[in-house]
């Protein structure tokens, strides 16, 4: 089974065009799959529209946080909810063409990850230029091979999800994780769309004062992550 889990936070008005854009990608699919929306917390009225949505779509589920918490947590929490073997993640806010996963379904014969790498980006130059180097700095000191860390817009296999680790910013490095940890990562070009409707939440000083801190403390782990092998033939 597919699950795809899409997150929003004060995104009533992108709502609409993305139920129906998602409909249609699952109407597409031979397997079976579910929709899970995860409300982080909106105050717009945008989970009330999104209840009133799929209320006749079987299929498509809506989960309720109780506060904001991030992306991090929402992401987190869809994962952990949903049931499928496959899973996609999405945001909301429609940069991430929801068509887009169909494409990336067809890679998961060669990978275990197959995430998206938004080619031509729309947004505001200071965000790609902020964008470059925090890849830049993070593959200096990680050393993965990974070009566009945030990109949501990605396919995995469930088991990579012990790659996600349960503190809040992870949702950043859970590709260098999985690859650290032998995840096979397949990595697509896929178009991205300005945003038309709503607010960005994320712009460039919480995209690189808390990731720095992070990135710190990914490097720890990686320092000191146990790996060993036994000598051949003690075993
Ligand atoms: N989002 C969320 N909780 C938050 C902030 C954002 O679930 O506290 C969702 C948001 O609705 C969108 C996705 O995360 O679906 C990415 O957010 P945004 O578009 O603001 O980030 P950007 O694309 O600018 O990096
Ligand atoms: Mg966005």
């Amino acid at each position: 089974m597919l699950s795809i889990v899409c997150p929003f936070y004060n995104e009533k008005e992108n709502l609409p065009i993305l139920v129906e854009r998602i409909g249609k990608v699952v109407a597409g699919l031979q397997e079976s799959w579910e929709v899970v929306f995860v409300d982080d917390g909106s105050t717009d009225g945008g989970p009330e529209t999104m209840a009133t949505l799929i209320a006749h779509q079987p299929g498509f589920r809506l989960l309720r946080l109780d506060r904001n918490y991030g992306l991090t947590t929402a992401l987190y929490a869809g994962l952990r909810a949903a049931q499928g073997d496959v899973l996609a993640t999405l945001d909301a806010d429609l940069q991430n063409p929801p068509e887009e996963i169909t494409k990336l379904l067809a890679f998961l014969k060669e990978a275990d990850i197959v995430t998206g790498v938004r080619a031509k980006r729309q947004d505001t130059w200071l965000k790609k230029i902020s964008s470059k180097i925090a890849n830049t700095v993070r593959r200096a000191v990680t050393k993965d091979h990974i070009q566009d860390i945030a990109c949501t817009l990605r396919v995995f296999k469930r088991e990579t999800l012990e790659a996600f680790y349960p503190y809040n910013g992870m949702h950043r490095f859970f590709l260098a994780i999985a690859e650290r940890q032998g995840f096979k990562i397949k990595q697509v070009p896929v178009t991205h769309a300005p945003r038309l409707y709503g607010k960005a939440k994320y712009g460039v000083l919480n995209r690189i004062v808390g990731p720095l801190s992070d990135l710190c403390v990914v490097r720890w782990m990686f320092a000191k992550q146990i790996r060993y092998r036994f000598k051949e033939g003690t075993v």
